[in-house]
This record gives structure tokens, C-alpha cells and sequence, in this order.
């Protein structure tokens, strides 16, 4: 036990006056060559080792220390400078922005840092006023009562509004990247346009007395199925022998005796008994005439005084079947 405890302590002995001589072989050369440097490595995971050195070349230090850089590390000096005089190596990671630029040109895009945050810092905002047009509306006024036959009528042109609307706008390198409406103001508002539907029987009603040489009085008040409106030319006639000649005996063709508001005479493609209408009045094809052809028709009334007065009107007149 006592041998061995012996020998154990001779061993440590021996490695302590190696460590001496060593170190004193170390300052032996410090003192003898100023050439050697005493250089701090920093590392990335922050631990600290020094070394002794006699190279001044960062890349040649680290490789003697076995220091091998990762892709994602730097270190500064770079590794094709010179230590400085503070003789301190310093390894960190690249930062992320380093790591962006250094793919980008990678990517064979020239841009360096500072092209990147340009690229950013460019974004500009304007407050922008335009002025802009209010389309009018169209409104329709029905008042044709659910008639198939109308016409349209425009009671009220429309205008354009106008209104003042402010934008934020977003610019990067003088080019919109957005706009955002932020208010409007109505200069002018807009006028609406107006159409009146109505049926096309309506107004010729109204103008029933007129010289209507329309043939626009389809529907009017009509309750049968079919009917046809042709213009004809319409006189009177009374039962005398201006107006009849040799007939004059107050009877109609077909035999009736000639009543005023009933009894016209027409063309003998109108055969007795069928009503027409003429200017509201529903009459009755009763009689012929030497001159009553074609678009002809003779209205039957009391007096001569009467036919004369009627004249000659070319009226819309309605085959009632
Ligand atoms: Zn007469």
C-alpha cells in the first residue's frame, strides 16, 4: 500500500516540474522573440480561449486551434486580415438580416443591405382629393294600368351629380400599392330621370275630338276578343233627298228605319250588323251608299243641318266583332 501511494505521488511530482518547465520554456521564448502574441478567440457560443501564437494571420490562428467556421458564423477580423492590436479574434453568428442579403446575392441578385431597407423606407402616403361624377337614376312611372300596348315619355331628363371624394394613397417608388377611400363630399346631387309609361289609349281619349289620323286607338275600351282600327273618312248624312235622292223614305238598306246615333252606312265588305266604334260611340252597319266605298263611312243624323255641320273627319274607326 505504501509503494504504490509512493509512486503515485512521484508521478504528480513529475507532471507539475513538466508543467514548469514549460511554462518556463514558454516565457523563455516571450522574452527571447516579441513576435509571439497572446490572442483572446471569442467564441459564438460565448466562451473565451486564449493562446498563445506567433502567427498575426486570423485564418492561419484558427486553424492551428483547430477552430473550423460554420457557414452561419463570422468572424472579425475577417479571416484574411490581420490580428489587431487589442489581439482579439471574435467568432459570432451572421445575423438574419446578413444571412437575407447573402442568399439574395446568392439568387444573383445585386442588392446589399442597405437596398433592402431602401426598399422598405420608400413607402410614402398622399391624401388625395378628386372630384368625381354621381350617375343619375332612372325612375319609371307606370301608369298604364297593366296595358301590353304602352309608349314611354320622358317627364324629366337626368343629370349627373358630382361629389368630392378624399383618398389616402400608398405609394412605393412613385407606384399606387393601395387607396383607401377616407370620406366624400356631394357637390351636386344628382337628378333623377323620369319616364311615364302609359297606355297608348289613354291620351288618344283625351284627344278624342281631335283630327286624329292616328291609328293608335287598338284597345279602347273593347271587350270582345278581336278588333281591327282603320282610318276612314267619315261624313253624315240625314234621310232627305239631297242626301238620298230616289231612297229617301227614312228606311236603311237592310231594311231598319235610320235611327241618328245608331245607323251609319258602310262599304259592303262591313256587313249589316257589325258595330263600330267611332270616337267612343258604338254604331250599327245599317245601310249603303252610291259613294260609300272603300274607306268610306255615313253617319246617320236627324237633320241636314246636322250632316253639314259634321263635315268630312278622317277618324280611327274600330271593327267590333
Ligand atoms: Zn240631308
Amino acid at each position: 500500500m505504501q509503494k504504490k501511494n509512493k509512486s503515485k505521488f512521484s508521478f504528480i511530482k513529475v507532471i507539475g516540474i513538466c508543467l514548469i518547465l514549460i511554462l518556463l520554456s514558454g516565457v523563455g521564448v516571450m522574452a527571447v522573440t516579441t513576435k509571439v502574441n497572446t490572442v483572446t478567440i471569442e467564441l459564438s457560443n460565448g466562451y473565451e480561449m486564449t493562446v498563445l501564437t506567433s502567427k498575426t494571420n486570423v485564418k492561419e490562428i484558427l486553424e492551428d486551434n483547430n477552430i473550423i467556421l460554420e457557414s452561419n458564423e463570422k468572424v472579425i477580423p475577417s479571416t484574411t486580415e490581420e490580428i489587431t492590436e487589442s489581439k482579439t479574434i471574435k467568432i459570432t453568428d451572421k445575423s438574419e438580416q446578413e444571412i437575407e442579403v447573402a442568399k439574395i446575392s446568392e439568387s444573383g441578385i445585386e442588392m446589399t443591405l442597405e437596398n433592402l431597407l431602401d426598399a422598405y423606407t420608400t413607402i410614402t402616403e398622399k391624401i388625395e382629393v378628386v372630384e368625381e361624377t354621381i350617375p343619375f337614376e332612372t325612375v319609371t312611372k307606370d301608369i298604364s294600368g297593366g296595358s301590353t300596348n304602352t309608349k314611354n315619355k320622358v317627364l324629366q331628363q337626368g343629370v349627373e351629380g358630382k361629389k368630392k371624394v378624399t383618398y389616402k394613397v400608398k405609394y412605393q417608388n412613385e407606384a399606387e400599392i393601395e387607396r383607401t377611400k377616407i370620406s366624400e363630399e356631394i357637390i351636386q346631387e344628382p337628378v333623377d330621370k323620369i319616364i311615364q309609361v302609359s297606355s297608348k289609349t289613354t291620351s288618344s281619349r283625351s284627344s278624342s275630338s281631335s283630327r286624329s289620323s292616328s291609328t293608335s286607338s287598338k284597345t279602347s275600351g273593347s271587350t270582345s276578343g278581336t278588333s281591327s282600327v282603320k282610318v276612314y273618312k267619315v261624313t253624315a248624312y240625314c234621310a232627305c233627298t239631297k242626301c238620298c235622292g230616289a231612297h229617301a223614305n227614312g228606311y236603311t238598306a237592310s231594311g231598319t228605319r235610320a235611327t241618328a246615333g245608331r245607323t251609319v252606312a258602310a262599304p259592303s265588305n262591313l256587313a249589316f250588323g257589325t258595330k263600330l266604334n267611332i270616337n267612343g260611340k258604338t254604331y250599327v252597319v245599317e245601310d249603303r251608299g252610291g259613294a260609300i266605298k272603300g274607306n268610306r263611312i255615313d253617319i246617320y243624323v236627324s237633320s241636314h243641318s246636322q250632316a253639314l255641320a259634321w263635315g268630312v273627319k278622317y277618324l280611327p274607326v274600330e271593327v267590333q266583332n
